[in-house]
């Protein structure tokens, strides 16, 4: 029997991180087990780590007594019922501030393929349409008005790009930060007033479609929504609803509600919605440096050392 800590991977994450963690540790690979409950029932006395964060409900992590950590690969932990683990003593960590540069990336990448229509440009030179005529134009970014949702460590990163594209930015918190961007107290105004609205808050119950039918319809027929946060954040519906009858102008997602199903009605969208898998974070650096971080959590733990990335949910707790 090996004497490497057990730790359980609720799912698959970053292959090298999985690499690392089978080398460090005993690692228990619950979407593989041929038997999930056999699994769960034979580490449920002594299990300390749960790796991965996926799935981490009361009714999963209520098996483990001696559980102390709940180690995301990621940075919105969503899937960790933390509220849970802030009762029962249990410790979660995340993986913040080593994406940032990718996710704002991403959503500078998707606010370009929506607005400049680059993607409808490349089906358009495949299809043979440019042999007949030049495609019809497209919108600018530069000079409009960007209206960030959660300007927090990744929003600021947008922020940055957004300026340097010559944009103006502004943003809605539920508190005002000291930061040379207007404030905007209420969603429904600076939706009202901006060209973009680039969403990028946490998920979880306090924000499910705190992105909701008056906001996009605030936003209009000129509008466009990126969102890179989660699909739970907008009132997903309304958009398809608002998107095809021209009541909201455009769209570049990269979250889905009911992930990785997408709704008919924006696959359908070919002309004002542009859409990725999740892909936010997805480059090999990222992931490996993400993982790097769940795996530094866990040691530090199983150390009895201070944990390096907590959430402040169960911090103190
Ligand atoms: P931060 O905690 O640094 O920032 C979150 C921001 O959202 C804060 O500025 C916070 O400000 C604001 N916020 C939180 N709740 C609300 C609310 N109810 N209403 C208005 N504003 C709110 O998080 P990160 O920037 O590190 O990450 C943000 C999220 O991005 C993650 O939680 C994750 O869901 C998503 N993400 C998506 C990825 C992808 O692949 N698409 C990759 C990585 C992250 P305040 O507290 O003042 O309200």
């Amino acid at each position: 029997m090996s004497n490497k800590p057990d730790v359980l991977l609720t799912r698959a994450v970053y292959p090298g991180t999985v690499e690392t963690l089978e080398r460090e540790f005993t690692l228990h690979k619950l979407w593989t087990a041929p038997d999930q409950d056999k699994m769960i029932a034979d580490l449920a006395p002594t299990l300390r780590v749960i790796a991965g964060g996926y799935g981490c409900n009361a009714t999963l992590l209520s098996k483990f007594p001696k559980l102390g950590l709940v180690a995301n690969f990621g940075v919105g932990y969503d899937t960790i019922d933390v509220d849970y683990c802030a009762k029962h003593g249990i410790h979660a960590t995340n993986s913040p501030d080593v994406l940032n540069d990718e996710v704002a990336d991403t959503a500078m990448g998707l606010l370009l393929c929506t607005a400049r229509k680059l993607v409808v440009g490349d089906r358009y030179v495949r299809e043979g349409k440019w042999l007949k005529g030049a495609m019809p134009l497209t919108t600018n970014i530069t000079g409009k008005t960007m209206g960030i949702v959660g300007l927090g460590r990744i929003g600021e990163a947008v922020a940055s790009r957004a300026i340097a594209h010559k944009m103006n930015v502004v943003y809605h918190n539920r508190s005002k930060k000291d930061v040379p961007y207007k404030y905007y107290p209420s969603l429904v105004e600076m939706a009202r007033d901006v060209d973009v609205l680039m969403v990028i808050i946490p998920g979880g119950a306090e924000t499910a479609k705190l992105i909701s039918r008056e906001v996009l319809e605030a936003l209009g027929p000129s509008g466009i929504l990126i969102n890179v946060a989660r699909g739970t954040v907008v009132d997903e519906p309304a958009m398809v609803e608002l998107l095809k009858s021209g009541k909201l102008g455009a769209a570049g997602l990269d979250v889905f509600e009911k992930e990785p199903e997408v709704p008919q009605g924006l696959i359908e969208l070919t002309e004002n919605v542009v859409l990725q898998p999740h892909v936010g974070s997805a480059t090999h650096a990222t992931r490996t440096a993400m993982g790097q971080l769940m795996i530094d959590n866990i040691k530090a733990f199983l150390a009895g050392q201070p944990l390096l990335t907590e959430v402040p949910e169960t911090k103190g707790k």
